[in-house]
């Protein structure tokens, strides 16, 4: 692994399943809990996402704690990881006591947090995301980057494996959507990792995916981040329909720009609706 860190103190830790026994950590379908017990799959989350040398790296949902010890054998300057299960809060203590203050456990909701005002940059998160509230973490995180590009240097994110396509997705096909447009208008995006359900205890009924991003450098002139959300809401709202009819109120901008009426949403590029959002001035 690069950059890895010479930790023995993490080497004799106990293992996960035992963890989770102790800490009477049944899985709680209400939490999105699915956890990674196998090292070798959260190591590999790491080293695909890239050089984490100085980064503070987030870690949303540590649960037991797979993916916290394969971060700490990473360079990061800091592993923070936010946790709402006070259960798993206590299971992390014995790895806290050992990672020092290169770990810090924050018991509350992601949803609520000011993950930037936490620490200064370079900072990335990494996370095996519960399912039940991933994308509204992830709208969460691109406003973040759409106020400061250098907010999160990478962000490399597990989903369902559907939320992961529809991120990812080319315009033309039914995936391509609001979550498409927002995601790659921001960052480039890739599936960095596949994974079946039997990865996880317990095993969710669908695959999985871990997406890759990396903030793109927006000009000056980039629309607001309300703008694009209410112009791609408007068009994939009604996405059958033909943009002269979903888009009606935005008429004199479709014609503006020379797209055709009578396109679909899903037949815009990502670049069409930001030059359509730019003429919304909101
Ligand atoms: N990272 C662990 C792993 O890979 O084994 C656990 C991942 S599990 C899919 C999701 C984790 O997010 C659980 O530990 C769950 O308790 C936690 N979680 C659920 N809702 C949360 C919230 N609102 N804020 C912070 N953590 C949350």
């Amino acid at each position: 692994m690069k950059n890895k860190k010479n930790l023995s103190e993490l080497d004799d830790l106990p293992p996960l399943r035992d963890v989770i026994e102790a800490h009477d950590l049944r899985a709680q379908k209400a939490l999105g809990q699915n956890f990674l017990l196998d090292q070798n799959i959260t190591d590999k989350i790491v080293r695909e996402s890239g050089d984490f040398d100085g980064v503070y790296v987030f870690e949303i949902g540590p649960g037991p704690g797979g993916l916290t010890r394969s971060l700490l054998k990473s360079a990061a300057k800091k592993v923070i990881a936010i946790e709402f299960d006070p259960r798993a809060v206590a299971a992390l203590q014995d790895l806290q006591a050992r990672a020092g203050e290169r770990l810090d456990i924050h018991h509350g909701d992601a949803l609520a947090v000011d993950l930037p005002a936490m620490v200064p940059e370079p900072r990335a998160i990494v996370a095996n995301l519960p399912y039940n509230i991933a994308t509204p973490l992830l709208i969460n995180w691109l406003k973040d980057m759409r106020k400061n590009q250098n907010t999160y240097g990478f962000m490399s994110l597990m989903f369902q494996k559907e939320v992961a396509d529809r991120i990812c997705a080319p315009p033309g096909g039914k995936a391509y959507g609001r979550l498409s447009v927002m995601a790659q208008w921001l960052c480039d995006v890739r599936v960095i990792y596949d994974l079946p359900p039997s990865a996880f205890t317990p095993p969710p009924k669908v695959r999985s995916a871990v997406v890759h991003f990396v903030p793109k450098t927006l000009p000056s002139d980039a629309p607001s981040f309300a703008a694009v959300e209410k112009i791609t809401e408007a068009a994939f709202g009604q996405r059958r329909k033909m943009i002269r009819s979903s888009l009606k109120k935005y008429i004199g901008a479709i014609e503006a720009l020379g797209l055709d009426p009578t396109s679909r949403a899903e037949n815009l590029k990502v670049e069409d609706f930001i030059n359509l959002a730019k003429l919304l001035k909101i």
